[in-house]
């Protein structure tokens, strides 16, 4: 597994990268370290259990505070919620977060269908 420090987002795996903020290790060694055991945890590919695993979370057990404090506190890490960015001039896709949104943004649609 390669791990591969960039200057935004917070962690995600994309196959055999995991790509993490390199602030978070200066920010709570602990955390980075959640951080990365989350990421080797995930298959790398889409799978129901990826997703689920963003719901129970579980390596963040007692670190969520921390968590969601270096989120508020870094506008850096907004770009985790983008589905795409640039990294060292390539195009990196983060294909879970966009099936995410393309499935809200379809659920949207045929609920405002119906109402
Ligand atoms: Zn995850």
């Amino acid at each position: 597994m390669e791990i591969i420090e960039i200057n935004h987002g917070i962690a995600h795996r994309i196959r055999d990268k995991i790509f993490i903020n390199s602030a978070i290790k200066g920010y709570d060694k602990n955390l980075y370290d959640a951080l990365i055991l989350h990421e080797t945890m995930h298959s790398g590919m889409i799978s129901f259990k990826d997703f689920a695993m963003e719901f129970g979370n579980e390596q963040l057990t007692g670190l969520k505070k921390k968590y969601y404090k270096f989120i508020l506190t870094h506008p850096s890490s907004w770009s985790e919620f983008s589905p795409v960015w640039f990294s060292n001039g390539e195009l990196q896709l983060n294909s879970a977060l966009l099936i995410f949104y393309i499935v809200a943004i379809l659920l949207g649609v045929v609920i405002l269908k119906w109402i």
